[in-house]
């Protein structure tokens, strides 16, 4: 490594010295918390003044700011998300039955054209086949011991005492129900993997609460040198292969039949083409050491994410997903299944006028609209998945995004 001279040194010190902030520097406290919005207006009033700004847009808030409260702190208005529908899509599912338009928000052109393209193919093949086939979310606390020895001796007790720990959980939460657990050691280390149902709920507060009150009466009761409430298992919010495997929150399935003549008529390719193409980029993908295989999933998932209100963030464990295109006789059969997909109709962001308001075009809004939403969701990406599959089998894509997808300043 090549040696800096003392002046450099000098320099590189002065540039890291730590910035000095003053009162004045620091956003202002406001009573309440300030969600009202007559101190919504003097906060961002505030940071005008105070970064030479004008923000007459992200003022531009039509429904009262005191609903964020429990979703954002130091408010200052919102950021406005251009929202389109993509569909329709026709789903034949265990919760989800009909017509669907699935309204997205993106700044990415070219993006619901193709989604729409897609859902439209799927419906002209009859439609789309959808599945929840399992719904737990989980969390994953870290329990310390002395030695391996006495650290395997937990697993057995911590299972015996299900019956009690599903009584702590139940004394925090009226809808979430401990559904199980399974430990795993490492050296003088047991992590336990708790599974729960969390209703129409993503989950997380309210099972984090949960865990939380299960730990404190596992070191009430036995011998454990110490814990920590997260050990990173769990994969919230990180891409894993225990996700694929494991799953959190819903696993949910779709799958169609593409019938040779719509392939032709409404993605410009021929199943040949499309399963060459899927191949081809499993190749690709497996030398990239991806997670799961798709194609862009978080494109779809991100749009839908921000027009319903869900935890956005969720998007990277909700797209460790697999599509798979196989030959059929007929045109060929698609499908994706998303292993970890994190979506809900009550809590979080859900309740608030847009989301509402999106979720209400899917008839998804509240209690019992969980697994319609998961479907809706699941088969809105197939769609997305094979009109990207047949933008780059037909060589559109290019074309597509000049078309639809560039917003070039002048
Ligand atoms: P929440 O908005 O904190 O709470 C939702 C509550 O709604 C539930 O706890 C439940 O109360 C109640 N509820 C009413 N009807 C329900 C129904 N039909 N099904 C299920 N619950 C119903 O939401 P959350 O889902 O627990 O948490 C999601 C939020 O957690 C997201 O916004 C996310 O950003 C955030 N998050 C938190 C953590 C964390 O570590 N704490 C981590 C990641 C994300 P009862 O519990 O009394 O039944």
């Amino acid at each position: 490594m090549e040696k800096l001279t003392a002046t450099e040194m000098a320099k590189a010190t002065e540039e890291a010295a730590p910035v000095e902030i003053g009162p004045t520097d620091l956003l202002p406290r406001l009573k309440d918390n300030g969600y009202d919005a007559e101190r919504v207006g003097r906060r961002r009033a505030w940071v005008e003044n105070k970064t030479g700004t004008e923000l007459p847009h992200i003022g531009g808030q039509t429904w009262d700011p005191e609903l964020t409260r429990g979703n954002i702190e130091n408010p200052i208005g919102v950021a406005q998300v251009p929202l389109g529908v993509a569909g329709p899509v026709l789903i034949h599912g265990q919760n989800a039955n009909g017509l669907f338009y699935v309204p997205m928000a993106t700044t990415e052109g070219a993006l619901l054209r193709s989604y729409e393209r897609g859902m439209v193919a799927l419906t002209k093949s009859g439609g789309v086949q959808t599945a929840v086939l399992a719904d737990e979310n989980q969390t994953a606390p870290a329990f310390h011991f002395d030695d391996v020895r006495t650290a395997a001796a937990f697993p057995a007790w911590i299972e015996s005492k299900l019956p009690e720990l599903r009584e702590v959980v139940g004394a925090t939460t009226r809808h979430g129900v401990l559904t199980g657990l399974r430990c795993y050691q490492t050296g003088r280390q047991v992590i336990v993997n708790f599974g729960f149902r969390t209703g129409d709920a993503q989950g997380m507060n309210m099972i984090v609460r949960a865990t939380d009150a299960v730990c404190r009466w596992v070191q009430a009761n036995y011998s454990i040198a110490n814990y920590f409430l997260f050990s990173g298992l769990c994969g919230e919010k990180r891409a894993s292969g225990f996700l694929m495997t494991r799953g959190k929150g819903k696993r949910v399935t779709a799958g169609a039949l593409l019938r040779h003549d719509v392939l032709r008529l409404y993605l410009h390719v021929t199943a040949d083409q499309m399963f060459r193409v899927w191949q081809s980029t499993v190749v690709g993908n497996f030398q990239a050491g991806s997670v799961g295989y798709h194609g862009h999933a978080a494109n779809g998932l991100t749009a839908i994410f921000i027009a319903t209100g869900q935890d956005v963030a969720n998007v990277v464990n909700s797209s460790c997903a697999m599509t798979v295109f196989e030959p059929h006789p007929d045109g060929l059969y698609v499908s994706t299944t998303l292993s970890a997909l994190s979506v809900a109709t009550v809590g979080g962001g859900t309740g608030l006028p847009t989301p509402r308001e999106a979720l209400g075009i899917m008839d998804c809004v509240g209690t019992g609209k969980a697994g319609k939403l998961a479907e809706i969701v699941a088969a809105a990406i197939l769609g997305g998945e094979i009109s990207m599959g047949a933008a780059i089998s037909s060589g559109e894509f290019v074309g597509a995004h000049e078309r639809y997808g560039r917003n070039r300043p002048t």
